[in-house]
This record gives C-alpha cells, structure tokens and sequence, in this order.
C-alpha cells in the first residue's frame, strides 16, 4: 500500500535517474560513502518504508545512520514543524524564544543528577568539539583519550578522536593532545577474541553478561598503563566513550569496562564524556540512553541523529559547574536548537513517549536478535549476532574459529541482494564487513521477521560461487 504522506512518483520531479547519476559524478565532492552498484535514489518515505524513483519500496533498516528515530514523515513531528514554520523560523541565542525553553527543559527532564545544562549545536561533531572544550576548559588540562575504532566525528577537532583507520586523513597536529586506547572489543579486539571463547555459543552476546570477565580485566588494565605512561602531556581532560560503537561495527564493552574506565578518568582529573549520538533516545530498548546500561553517569553527554529525526539538530548536556566554563570567552553557533529545530525535538520526545518505543525497541529487538542468533545457526559466515534493542549488528565472517572478516565482494554481494529484495542495512566495522540494523523504532516484529529472511535469502543465494 501506498504511504500516507509520500506519493509513487509517476513521473520524475525534477531530474531523472541518469541525469541524477550524472550529477552526483560530475558535480559533487567524491567523499560520499560508497553506495550499491546500482545506486538507490530515494524519492519519499514513510515511517519504516522508503520509495525509490520507481515507486519500489524497502524496509529501511538503517535510517538514515540511526537518524530517523520515530519514523520517516511521521505526521506528529511534520506537523509541529509546519505549525512551527508558518510562527517563526529563527531568532537569534541573543533573543528568548519559547519554544527553545520549552525544549530545554523537557530535554534535561531525561537526565539524572546534576546533568542539567544544555547547549544546542547543528551536528554530532560540532557536539563532541564542544565537548572537548569543555572539558579543557574545566579541568584545565588538554589531554582526551578515545578508542581506536571509535567514531566521534569528522571536524578538525573530531577527526583526531575518531581513530578508525577507514576515516582518517594526513592532517597536521590532528593528534595534538590525543590518546588513542585499545579498544575493548570483546569479538575483533586483541584480547577479546582469545578470552572469550569459553563462551558455548561463540557471541559477544553472551560475554556481555558476565561482570568481571578476563577480557574486559585486559583492557582495563592496559588503560591504566596508559595513565601511567602515556598521556601526551600528563595530564587527562577527559575520556570519550560511545555507549556502543555504531560505524565501528555495533561493538558492545565487557560489562563494568565503562563504569571503571570512568572512575579512573576521574581519580586522575579528569571528566567522562558519553557520545549519545547513535544510543540515545530510547534507541538501547533497555534504558533512555546507552550510559544507563553500565552503570556510571557521565560528566558530559552529547547527542544527535535520532535527536531530531533527520531535523539538523544535536545537543551537549553537562552539569551547571561544567557549563560555566564556557564563561570564559563568547561561544556562538547561529542555528543550534533555533525555534524549528526545538519543534521538532519536543515532537521526537513526544512522540517517543506516546507510542512507547523504547519499549518497542526492546521488544521488536530482542525478537529481531532470536531471529538472527537462528541464522547465526544456520550459516558459518554468520560469525557473529550483537547489540541490543534496535542497535543489532551482524559480523560476516570467511573462517568462523579464526574470525576472520568476510572477504569486502562478498559481503558488497549480500548488501545489495538485501537492497534488491527490498531491505536495506547498513554497513560498518574496521573491515566493513558488519551489517548495521538501527532502523525507525517504530519497525514490529513482521519488519524484523522480513528482514531476517531477506537476509537469509541473500547468504544463501551468494554462497554457492563464493564457498
Ligand atoms: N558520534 C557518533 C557516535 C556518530 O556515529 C557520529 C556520526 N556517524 C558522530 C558522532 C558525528 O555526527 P555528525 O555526522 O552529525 O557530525
């Protein structure tokens, strides 16, 4: 059936398929991400679903990169937009703005302790750069530390935390003051894959339940070796965490790693920062936002993507002590959290309570994730079944004991028969050979189910000329 607020296109707004092909080739910048053979263009969508140029439609299971958190056009969040469109589209920081109050304080309403000061930004980098200056500011000290496969962002600042090899340009003294950490990577990481797999089911699934377990005791005392003999100037601002890693591959921390990690951040001057930016609001099914799944409140929390529903919207939220640092010099962003913007976030957060789903985030996930550990059953290239709520990943691998990734044709070959059997996921991890479901929360468990054998379908009809 057709959508409520898309429309099949009988025939092309605008350009056609070819001369959008020839466009993109032509005239934009080549630093898009690598897309399908045959490229998608997207037309409409509604909720879950997205129509191409052909009025073909496909379950979304990647939205927008953990950014259409409620669903694509979802009526309630348009509406408030256009309401809020026809008042007023901006004023100035220097100016008060209802909407804006209004905005501020539902959104700190969903945090505990002293986490009470939020500043609003456009971006999920420009968030973490605030973050990082912040945290200078505060501690007066310049180092940060992150993990090597983490993603913070792509501004001059962010670029240097985020360490993943796939995103990292020769700039100069992007490093400076920057410590990039083992990554506690319990499936890929160092120590993570020998010392779990006294697991019976070879799933980091099952090492995140277990307190204390020798691979998360590793990492944790590598990083202590790192206060002690590695920070670049002696003295740590703060450490940056992911609550999961999201394009590092839906990458799940031994339990108890973040909440020690932070202690000893602290014990040493420093403040911990979580980047909320792909777990956050509800996404994790389990809690409101991924920190609350290990135990420990951060200093800082910034956030973006599912904040505003693919609106440019993104947030850091701090303690009033922390915040006053900003005090020190004139800080100016001209759009962040501008009337529209906060229009649509007091939507989102509406929206998420009145059709509960966070909830159905646990819910659909959970069953998504049985589903998925069945194909990891059924297929060896299916190493490995991750995540929780709507942020599930799923790690293809060509030798299943040595874990290795499935080789890069392969796995482009799976992703695109999903796309042409109507179900697009998203790709990630060092190696790329992890596929990302981080669809709209508002996906039920025939969505899942769907996807789960579109998948299945998929391995099975790429095996034959590839085993
Ligand atoms: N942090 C995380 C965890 C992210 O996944 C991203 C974006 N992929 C960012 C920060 C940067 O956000 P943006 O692209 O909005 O700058």
């Amino acid at each position: 059936e057709m959508p409520e607020c898309g429309h099949r296109p009988a025939a092309y707004e605008g350009s056609s398929y070819e001369q959008i092909l020839k466009t993109r080739r032509d005239h934009l910048t080549p630093n898009l991400l690598a897309h399908f053979k045959k490229p998608l263009v997207i037309h409409t969508g509604h909720m879950q679903w997205l129509y191409d140029h052909e009025g073909r439609r496909y379950l979304d299971m990647f939205g927008g990169i953990v950014t259409v958190s409620v669903g694509h056009c979802h009526p309630k969040v348009n509406q408030a937009l256009s309401e809020q469109t026809a008042k007023l589209w901006h004023t100035t920081n220097i100016y008060m703005h209802p909407k804006i109050h209004e905005y501020a304080e539902r959104l700190v309403a969903k945090f505990p302790g002293k986490l009470k000061s939020v500043c609003f930004v456009n971006s999920g980098s420009e968030a973490n750069d605030l973050a990082m200056l912040m945290a200078r500011l505060h501690t007066g000290n310049q180092d940060i530390l992150s993990f090597r496969n983490a993603y913070h962002g792509m501004s001059p600042y962010t670029m240097g935390l985020t360490a993943h090899s796939t995103w990292r340009f020769p700039l100069p003294g992007v490093n400076n003051g920057l410590v990039h950490v083992m990554n506690p990577d319990p499936y890929q990481g160092i120590w993570g894959g020998s010392a779990c797999r006294d697991s019976p089911v070879q799933t980091t699934r099952d090492c995140q339940c277990r307190e204390g377990c020798q691979a998360g005791d590793a990492y944790y005392n590598e990083l202590e070796e790192t206060f002690k003999y590695s920070l670049p100037r002696g003295k740590v601002a703060a450490m940056f965490a992911e609550s999961i890693q999201g394009v590092g591959g839906t990458v799940q921390f031994p339990k108890g790693y973040l909440k020690r990690a932070a202690a000893l951040v602290r014990a040493n001057g420093g403040i911990f920062v979580a980047d909320e930016v792909q777990t956050g609001f509800g996404r994790t099914g389990d809690h409101f936002w991924g920190f609350e799944g290990h135990d420990y409140v951060p200093d800082i929390v910034t956030m973006a993507k599912g904040i505003g529903n693919g609106f440019p919207l993104a947030a850091v939220v701090t303690t009033p002590e922390i915040a006053a640092s900003l005090g020190q010099a004139l800080h100016f962003n001209t759009y962040g959290g501008n009337p529209m913007a906060s229009a649509v976030g007091i939507a989102v957060l509406d929206v998420i309570e009145e059709e509960q789903l966070q909830r159905n985030s646990l819910e659909v996930g959970t069953y998504f994730l049985k589903g998925l550990a069945e194909l990891q059953q059924r297929f060896e290239i299916v190493g490995d079944v991750r995540g929780k709520g709507l942020m599930i990943g799923v790690e293809l691998v060509g030798n299943r004991e040595k874990r290795t990734p499935l080789a890069t044709p392969h796995v482009l070959e799976i992703w695109e028969k999903c796309k042409d059997l109507g179900v697009l996921f998203g790709r990630g991890g060092l190696h790329g050979n992890v596929l990302r479901i981080k669809p709209p929360m508002c996906i039920n468990r025939a969505d899942a189910k769907f996807a789960v054998d579109v998948l299945a379908r998929a391995i099975t009809e790429s095996l034959p000329k590839n085993s």
